[in-house]
């Protein structure tokens, strides 16, 4: 029987911790934290007490966009491997619903959130992987420096023979790692711009990867599904960690070639009328919709909006001009985004998100995509994220059945 409080906390409950885990939404200042603090209890984040428990190594992704992507792309290349793993921590499954049972010569592959990182002690991933560093959760973590500092933690107890994979392109890492780099482990970069001496890089031949004295590219990994360069840089993070992790070139090309991406990030729903309709939904502070605006094709009329985070949207500002042939500004971030966007992009106010799909309808000409990449958290219309798109994928589904094409026209 596990006891239990809810409607409030006592202190009561202290009396008898050894230690504490948090949930990763409760933030620090919680007031029975704060107490638990004074008391000299330790507080542990949910992946520190499940490293605890389990003997098999990590292989960790944490970032500001694409970790979802790439550590569901890395579980499916050990499947194709034929590798025991599990896939959890930040998606899917707790760490601690399987830590204790992985046999030691599987892998527990994790993303992991900066919220988990804050109450780290001894985790220590054999592999980790930081995806880049952009602003985001600012109402959470204050500023900018503080965030970065939080997801370099995930490299602090690392040591000699363990790897951090860290991306080349991104001046926050390759700057915070040269002032002030965290942790013992071997520097490995990906990149899509130049060659690197251990990891993995773009050319147009797909995946070029050297590592010790190892060269060549991926095979298959000219053609990948997921859509974008920053899909291919996902890829290449995800590559690299496996080859980290000691796998064979050609036993990740099947899991690397097969993977078709995830539900609610660029996911292609349907085209109805010479309008293809893309479900971003998970697309919450600004760079993942740069980030989409860059991967799509056709001209764009994006669906914007929803609970903002804080984080400034101007500088979308020149992306939008090029690719939106009109944007659709709805929820409690639309009153910013006026003010950030509004002169620099045609642009429609639809508080309500049902309305902000009609006059997206509306508003695209055979031939355009309608793209929902908000930009913003979904709580203030909606439960999350996965409930934004899935109204999406809806409004997208009856207005297929009300123009009497077939559904995968
Ligand atoms: P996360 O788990 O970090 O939120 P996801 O893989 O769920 O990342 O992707 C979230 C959003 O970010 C999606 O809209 C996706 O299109 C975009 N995205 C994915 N990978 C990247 C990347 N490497 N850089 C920027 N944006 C990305």
């Amino acid at each position: 029987r596990i006891p239990f409080e809810v409607g409030g906390h006592t202190l009561a409950p202290l009396d008898k911790a050894d230690w504490i885990v948090a949930s990763p939404g409760v933030p620090p200042d919680n007031l029975l934290l704060r107490a638990a603090a004074e008391r000299g209890i330790p507080i542990l984040s949910e992946i520190e007490a499940a490293f605890r428990l389990s003997p098999a190594p990590v292989l960790a992704v944490t970032g500001s966009n694409g970790k979802t992507t790439t550590t569901s792309w890395l579980g499916t290349i050990y499947q194709g491997a034929g590798r025991p793993a599990e896939v959890g921590g930040n998606i899917g499954r707790a760490y601690s619903d399987f830590a204790a049972d992985l046999p030691p010569d599987a892998r527990a592959i994790l993303e992991v959130s900066t919220f988990q990182l804050e109450q780290i002690d001894t985790f220590r991933p054999r592999v980790a992987a930081i995806l880049n560093l952009t602003p985001d959760h600012l109402d959470r973590h204050g500023s900018f420096d503080t965030y970065v500092d939080l997801k370099f933690r995930l490299l602090v107890n690392q040591q000699p023979g363990d790897i951090a994979v860290l991306n080349a392109d991104d001046p926050v890492i390759v700057a915070r790692d040269r002032k002030n780099p965290s942790g013992r482990g071997t520097r490995w970069w990906f990149s899509a711009k130049n060659p690197v001496s251990s990891g993995v890089w773009l050319t147009d031949d797909g995946l070029a990867y050297h590592v010790g004295t190892r060269q060549g590219t991926i095979p298959g990994s000219d053609c990948l599904i997921p859509p974008g360069e920053h899909n291919r840089m996902n890829a290449a993070a995800a590559v690299a960690v496996a080859l980290a992790d000691g796998l064979a070139p050609e036993n990740i090309a099947p899991g690397l070639t097969t993977f078709t991406g995830v539900e609610h990030r660029l996911e292609i729903v349907a085209e109805v009328g010479g309008v293809l309709y893309i479900n971003d939904s998970k697309a919450t502070n600004p760079d993942s919709v740069a980030k989409a605006l860059a991967a799509c094709e056709r001209p764009l009329v994006v669906i914007m909006g929803g609970l903002d985070k804080g984080t400034p949207f101007d500088g979308l500002a020149g992306d939008l001009k090029r690719k939106a042939r009109a944007v659709v500004f709805t929820g409690r971030a639309a009153t910013r985004l006026v003010q950030e966007l509004g002169s620099h992009v045609p642009h429609h106010v639809a508080p309500d998100f049902a309305d902000a799909f009609a006059a997206a309808v509306a508003l695209a000409q055979a031939g355009d995509a309608v793209l929902l990449s908000p930009g913003c958290a979904s709580f203030d219309q909606f439960d999350n994220y996965e409930h934004r798109g899935r109204v999406f994928k809806d409004c997208v589904a009856r207005l297929q059945s009300e123009s009497g094409e077939p559904p995968c026209a």
